[in-house]
């Protein structure tokens, strides 16, 4: 069975074709620009060289189109016909309350993923446009829809609810609903498959640090906290989100600067985190280079991310009552040693240690605790797009 996974943007599209009898990947590629002067699909089949496809598209409709063509080119393509693609399998980002798992998508689905709109309306319209545009396009091919936010609907009344008035839960739906939730699922089997043991008796943090952040407490292979809440702004320092905050400090600025509710959304979620702190970059890479020339502000943004995950790992083993296993994924978290280190550094206490020859790792899975270390730390790659096309498999039959 082949299943394609699509992964849709405001103006991008993300997909791989994955061939479910052992797993591999048949294709993969970004569709860039939808919408926008200069759109460009960037493709590669398995075994062949990758292409650089530039045509207009106008629409996600317009860029699944390219992609399908391109799945089935004659010369750079991974199958011979689209009947070889026998389910889609889409990202969708907020589920609300009304997704607890993958669901095989319908009409009915697709309505109540509109309600759900209000909650991410930057990011759930562009995960319908796609669902619309191949259902149009592949119409008898089943499809599923995997939510962002699903897994973590196991969290306890006491983690999901703010202390606000309570009429504002009932009537806006105003809760933690946390986010990356594939992620945490995916590398959490996979911790518990590496240690050897059932999840169900393990409780785990999982740390997915890319441009976007969370952690997440898993007791019993269950979602029990995760740092993101009603939006993904919340929880850790990221790239350009601020993540925690005082909230009054809103009303302060909007006093103070004279700012509008649009002006706080922007400076909260594109100016802030290491971006804002460091005055460098969102790029971790880029604030490490200038933090290493001498630069105090690159240095003060990895320390406020180094330290602000500890906090949330120490947090999270109080909450959970221990910790058997820490991961670490995501861009930075499968790539950078030094804020693995930083981050574990003082946690011993825990029984959280770091082998530094073993943390000399990067984008595979590795053990990077000592021997000795009671609490089993690991790298593992995420993988957020294999996740989706096992669900999507289980799911159309
Ligand atoms: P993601 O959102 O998971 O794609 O992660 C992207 C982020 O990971 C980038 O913005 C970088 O800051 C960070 N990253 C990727 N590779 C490295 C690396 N080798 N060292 C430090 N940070 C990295």
């Amino acid at each position: 069975m082949n299943v394609l996974v699509i992964n849709c943007g405001s103006s991008s599209l993300k997909y791989q074709l994955i061939n479910m009898n052992d797993e591999s990947v048949l294709a993969k590629g970004l569709a860039e620009r939808i919408g926008i002067e200069g759109s460009v699909v960037k493709h590669q089949a398995e075994g062949k060289e990758k292409v650089v496809i530039e045509e207009p598209m106008k629409s996600h409709k317009e860029a699944i189109n390219i992609v399908l063509k391109s799945l089935v080119d004659p010369v750079y393509g991974a199958v011979k016909s689209l009947e070889e693609i026998d389910a889609v399998g889409h990202r969708v980002v907020h589920g609300g309350e009304k997704f607890a798992g993958s669901v095989k998508i319908t009409d009915e689905v697709v309505n109540a993923m509109k309600e759900c709109t209000d909650l991410a309306p930057l990011h759930n319209p562009p995960n319908i446009i796609g669902i619309e545009a191949c259902k149009e396009l592949l119409p008898n091919v089943p499809m599923v829809g995997t939510f962002d936010t699903a897994y973590h609907q196991t969290m306890p009344e006491v983690s999901y609810i703010y202390p606000l008035p309570y009429e504002l839960y009932k009537e806006l739906g105003i809760r933690r609903y946390g986010f990356h939730g594939t992620s945490h699922r995916y590398v959490a089997e996979r911790a518990a498959a590496l240690t050897g043991k059932d999840l169900k008796d393990l409780k785990i943090i999982t740390c997915h640090l890319g441009n976007g952040a969370s952690v997440t407490a898993i007791k019993g292979g269950k979602s029990v906290d995760t740092s993101m809440g009603l939006t993904p702004l919340e929880g850790l320092v990221m790239g350009t989100r601020c993540g925690d905050i005082d909230p009054a400090i809103t009303t302060f600025l909007m006093n103070k600067k004279n700012m509008s509710a649009a002006d706080l959304d922007n400076l909260m979620n594109k100016k802030s985190g290491v971006l804002g702190i460091s005055g460098v970059s969102s790029d971790f890479r880029d604030i490490e280079e200038e933090a290493e020339k001498g630069n105090k502000r690159a240095q003060l943004a990895l320390d406020k991310f180094d330290y602000t995950v500890k906090k949330y790992i120490g947090s999270y083993a109080a909450a959970m009552g221990g910790v058997d296993v820490v991961v670490f994924t995501a861009g930075l978290g499968e790539n950078s040693k030094d804020n693995r280190k930083e981050i574990c550094s003082g946690l011993e206490f825990l029984g959280i240690t770091i082998d530094d020859e073993k943390n000399n790792t990067r984008g595979k899975e590795a053990l990077i605790s000592k021997d000795n270390g009671s609490v089993k730390v690991f790298v593992i790659p995420t993988n957020e797009e294999l996740m989706i096309a096992r669900d999507t498999q289980l799911l159309s039959k």
